[in-house]
């Protein structure tokens, strides 16, 4: 097959929290080993399962100062309570490697980096309704009824946002919402920005 260089970029998944963003992330990166994750740095501690390095690598707030002052933040932000950033370094490596990059920010952070000029493709996953959401929230268990009324109040806001990002994905069937994710990647990896020295791939060597 004859190669053709393609840049790769980052795909960031937003969503009211409840939405979906996790359980899309994963089938997706479980399914395509061009896509990783990214880990995000936070100040919050550990819940349930979680593992540094893996879901997160829990920082205090000494430490994510320092490394906000040393700009190795491509965007940071505070979120119920805590603060959260996206790695350069890490992120930068990686792309460089020839993978997409998977994020999963808040809305604020989405918007940070929309606006530094790094090549992200932004979905936001919605679910079809606030009452569909508010089921989800429930039946997930992860949270009390007040935090959960405050997610639901804060989705407003988020949803309110949707205008700044490129596709909307509605997460009604769960499968039909993953391929749906999946053809955005695909088509977005043809977008004609995306490809290097086309003229040389395809006369077989430097042009003249
Ligand atoms: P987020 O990461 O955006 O906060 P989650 O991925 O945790 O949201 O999803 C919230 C809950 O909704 C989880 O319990 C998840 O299993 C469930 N869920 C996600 N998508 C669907 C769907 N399409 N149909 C039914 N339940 C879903
Ligand atoms: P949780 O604590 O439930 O894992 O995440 C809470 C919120 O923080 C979610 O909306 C998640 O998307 C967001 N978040 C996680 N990592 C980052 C990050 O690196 N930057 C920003 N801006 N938000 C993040």
């Amino acid at each position: 097959m004859h190669r053709y260089f393609k840049k790769n970029f980052l795909i960031i998944l937003i969503a009211p929290s409840g939405g979906g963003k996790s359980t899309i992330g994963k089938r997706i990166l479980d399914s395509n080993d061009d896509v990783e994750y990214s880990v995000s740095f936070t100040t919050r501690k550990p819940r349930g399962q979680e593992i540094h390095g893996k879901s997160y690598f829990f920082v205090t707030e000494d430490e994510f100062k320092k490394k906000a002052d040393e700009d190795d933040f491509l965007e940071y932000a505070f979120v119920h309570g805590h603060w959260y950033g996206t790695s350069r370094s890490q992120i930068e490596k990686r792309i460089n490697d020839g993978k997409h990059i998977l994020l999963d920010i808040d809305v604020h952070g989405a918007k940070q980096i929309i606006g530094s000029g790094i090549d992200a493709v932004t979905i936001f996953i919605l679910p079809p309704t606030i009452d569909i959401l508010r089921k989800r929230l429930v039946n997930r268990g992860t949270d009390s009824e007040d935090t959960i009324n405050l997610r639901l109040k804060n989705a407003y806001k988020e949803v309110s946002e949707v205008d700044n990002f490129q596709y909307l994905v509605i997460n009604d069937n769960l499968d039909t919402a993953v391929s749906t994710v999946e053809n955005i990647i695909r088509v977005e990896e043809n977008r004609v920005k995306r490809f290097d020295k086309i003229l040389e791939t395809f006369y077989g060597g430097e042009i003249e």
